[in-house]
């Protein structure tokens, strides 16, 4: 679908042109997942403020923080775009609750595996059916599974292009992006979150800690949720 000149061209672009770019070579089928975390701001951001024609969805498992849903209805009124909300399937999370406890995650890892794929993975694996390219805020730093991925990547298991559009920036750059164009974010970040998933399973870490450390916490697992299956 690309051309070697074209993805070399768009790793040289910087993140709004790159965008534009690439809407340009695929101009529908374009998908956008957002977490609602500092990165995923600032591609709304340029999606938005630019009507860039790109669906952008995010996921609600049902145990989000409560300033997820503040960020989101914020989100609505400033650009006057609604972004899309996909939900897991209620008879999954009533199997899942009924057999495993309301916070059967905490048990074991394949519990929380489990509860990631009903209330995560299924739910992006419908918001991505039919899309030609997952657009995505990951970073390489911030966690090695990270590392060996590149700004454009074929998504095997789901035949797609994944397009990281700031999976060179350092968290520094992020930062400043967000205060020089003014993007909302989570106020958890001010409070030690930096990687903020849902409410149970993310705490606060202490400077120098690595970032992806506040997430399933109690785990010494490759702190994924199955999401993005990294190379
Ligand atoms: S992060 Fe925790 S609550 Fe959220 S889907 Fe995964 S295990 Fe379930």
């Amino acid at each position: 679908m690309f051309t070697a000149e074209e993805i070399q061209h768009l790793e040289a672009l910087d993140l709004q042109q790159s965008l534009f770019k690439l809407c340009e070579i695929i101009p529908d089928g374009i998908i956008f997942s957002t977490s609602l975390g500092q990165e995923d701001q600032i591609i709304t951001d340029v999606i938005f403020k630019n009507k860039l024609p790109v669906k952008v969805f995010t996921l609600d498992t049902g145990r989000l923080f409560y300033e997820h849903y503040d960020l989101l209805s914020n989100n609505n009124s400033k650009y006057k775009i609604k972004t899309e909300v996909y939900f897991p399937e209620a008879t999954d999370v009533e199997n899942y609750v009924n057999e495993k406890g309301i916070n059967g995650f905490f048990h074991s890892v394949e519990n929380r595996k489990e509860c990631c794929y009903i209330r995560k993975v299924k739910p992006l694996n419908r918001a991505l059916e039919g899309a030609k390219v997952w657009i995505t805020g990951l970073r390489s730093e911030q966690s090695e599974n990270r590392q060996t991925l590149k700004m454009l990547d074929w998504d095997e298991s789901r035949q797609l292009y994944k397009f990281n559009p700031l999976l060179h920036w350092n968290y520094d750059a992020v930062l400043k992006y967000i205060e020089d164009h003014q993007i909302m974010d989570l106020p958890l970040h001010k409070k030690g979150f930096v990687s903020v998933g849902c409410k149970p399973c993310t705490r606060a870490i202490e400077p120098g800690e690595n970032p992806r450390a506040g997430r399933w916490w109690w785990e010494e697992s490759q702190k994924e949720c199955g999401l993005h299956s990294e190379k």
